[in-house]
């Protein structure tokens, strides 16, 4: 019984992540399943984030301080430091990279993913239209 609820929570985390427009917080998750009339404890919603995470599932990200579903497995996650969207993007370069920088430290990686601080183009084409901004 309790396997298959943890199931179902896992399930409705990621009917949330995918009807959001961009990460999403613990917490946040926490209050829409509530909002649903499907509460959950805290302690079992980022159970489960982290089950979905080691699954591959769910990507968290440190930059933008939620979760999101993983597209794939692409590996770059583009921050936005003025509006705040996230781009993924494959990097297979990146990723052969570190693989092999890894791999020449005897080390293996189960999972690779950067998050890059920047700018986006719609961001950069504004500011560019205003000029230098600090
Ligand atoms: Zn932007």
């Amino acid at each position: 019984m309790a396997r298959r609820r943890a199931g179902a929570l896992a399930e409705r985390i990621v009917a949330l992540l995918a009807q959001a427009p961009g990460p999403l917080g613990g917490l946040e998750l926490v209050e829409r399943l509530r909002d649903g009339g499907d509460p959950a404890a805290p302690s079992l919603v980022f159970r489960a984030l982290r089950q979905l995470v080691d699954a591959g599932k769910v990507q968290k990200l440190l930059l933008a301080r939620g979760y999101l579903l993983r597209d794939g497995d692409q590996p770059l996650y583009l921050h936005c430091r003025h509006c705040g969207a996230i781009l993924v993007a494959p990097g297979e370069a990146v990723r052969a990279a570190v693989e092999a920088a890894a791999g020449r430290a005897g080390f293996r990686t189960h999972r690779i993913f950067a998050e890059l601080p920047g700018c986006c183009a719609d961001c950069a084409r504004k500011r560019d239209r205003r000029g230098p901004v600090p």
